[in-house]
Order: structure tokens, then sequence, then C-alpha cells
């Protein structure tokens, strides 16, 4: 399976697709988290795109596309995947499906998960992520059993960089104006669907999983699956 999550930062993409790997046997592909392991390791790519990613704006297509091309080519995704946070504009989407096309793939389904954006200030916010494993914790709606740290890896538990507020406003902005046409994008080419991101964890994956069900019957019924 070829998946894309998109959604507004804070919307659960992260979330959702840990969940999912195991449920589809794909792994999760976060560009945020390639960019952030280059930025740790300080490579040259990593120093150039730390600048962007401070400021809550989009790290140059380059960069991006350096990592996800180099990601895809893995032996653990050369059955599927689950894209979060790439693509982010139509012209990586495009990118993405040149890319694919030249490997003779093509994305199954693109899911879009919607949150309104007062709920995902107050997610963001008290948001902690680990250090070592990536998994994410909530300081009241999903706290670790041990003050930061991680129930799974005991790996340190830190609040992002551009987690704080005034960069989330502005991650939101960047997301509105060269994100948010990319619905469209996929919605003409009979790939999206819509899921309501409010509830429990459970409760969204849920959702995703029967939209995937429709999804797939339905392109099965046009003929383009
Ligand atoms: P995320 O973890 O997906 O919220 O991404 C964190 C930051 O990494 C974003 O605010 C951007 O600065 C950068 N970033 C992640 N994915 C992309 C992308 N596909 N294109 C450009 N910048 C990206």
């Amino acid at each position: 399976m070829r998946l894309v999550l998109l959604g507004p930062p804070g919307a659960g993409k992260g979330t959702q697709a840990r969940m999912l790997e195991t449920q589809l046997g794909a792994p999760q592909v976060a560009s945020g988290d390639l960019l952030r392991n280059a930025v740790r390791e300080k490579s040259a790519l990593g120093i150039e795109a730390k600048g962007f990613m401070d400021k809550g704006a989009l790290v140059p297509d380059e960069l991006v596309l350096k990592l996800i091309d180099a990601r895809l080519r893995e032996r653990d995704a050369q059955k599927g995947f689950i894209l979060d946070g790439f693509p982010r504009t139509v012209s990586q989407a495009e990118t993405l499906a040149k890319m694919l096309d030249a490997r003779s793939e093509k994305l199954d389904r693109v899911i879009a998960i919607s949150v309104p954006d007062e709920e995902i200030i107050k997610r963001i916010s008290g948001r902690r992520t680990c250090r070592e494993c990536g998994a994410m914790y909530h300081v009241i709606y999903d706290p670790p059993r041990n003050l930061n740290l991680c129930n799974s890896c005991n790996g340190e538990l830190y609040q992002r960089d551009d987690d704080a507020e005034d960069t989330v406003r502005m991650r939101l902005q960047v997301y509105a104006a060269s994100t948010r046409p990319l619905l469209e994008h996929y919605e003409r080419l009979g790939l999206l669907s819509a899921v309501d991101g409010i509830g429990r964890t459970e409760e969204v994956s849920g959702r995703i999983l029967s939209a995937l069900g429709r999804g797939l019957k339905a392109a099965a019924a046009k003929g383009t699956a």
C-alpha cells in the first residue's frame, strides 16, 4: 500500500502513521523526521535545512526530495510506505508522481486528516517528542508514565523548537497557503479521502482504515486501482 497522510501540523499524522505501520505492513516515511535526523547529524543538508525549520517555513524542495528519494529506495519501502509530511506542495506531489512512475509505481490513496486550528495550537503546545525513537506524548492528554521519559525506550522527551506557539501559527499559515491546495489536486485525481481527526487515536485510525477500504473499493470499481 502506497499511502500519503495529509493534514496540518498537529493533526495526528505521525501518530496515525505509526499505528498504521503494523496494520498495513508498510513503513512510515516522515519528511520532518528525516530532516530532524539530518539536523542532529549536522550534515550539510541538515545545516541548510535548520534555518527554514526553526522559522516554521518550508525547506527548499531539492533538499527534501534528496532525503525522500533516498528513503523510498530503501528495501523496506519497496512494497509500500506511509508518507507523512510529504508532499507538502503541488510541485512536490508532481515530483513524487514522476519518481513513482519511473519505478512503475503509483499512490493507492491519500488521506486528509482535518482538525480545527485552535485545537491544533492546544495539541502542539503540550506536545513532547522522544529524542531517541520519535514517539509523541502530550503533557495533559497523553502524559508519559515517568516525567520526561519515553514509555517505550526511556529516551528523553523534549519540546521541538518549532512547536512553540508563534512558530505553530506560522506553520499553520504555510499549510493554508502551500499545502491545502494539494487537497484539490488529489481530489481531482480521485485519490483523496477526508477523515475527521478529532477523537481518540484508535477512533481516528478506525476512520482511516474504513476510508481506505471504501476508497480502494471505489477505485477498483472505476478500474483505477
Ligand atoms: P513536520 O515534522 O512534518 O511538522 O515538519 C517539520 C518541519 O520540517 C516543517 O515545518 C518544515 O520546515 C520541514 N518540512 C517537513 N517536511 C517538509 C516538506 N515536505 N517540504 C518542505 N519542508 C518540510
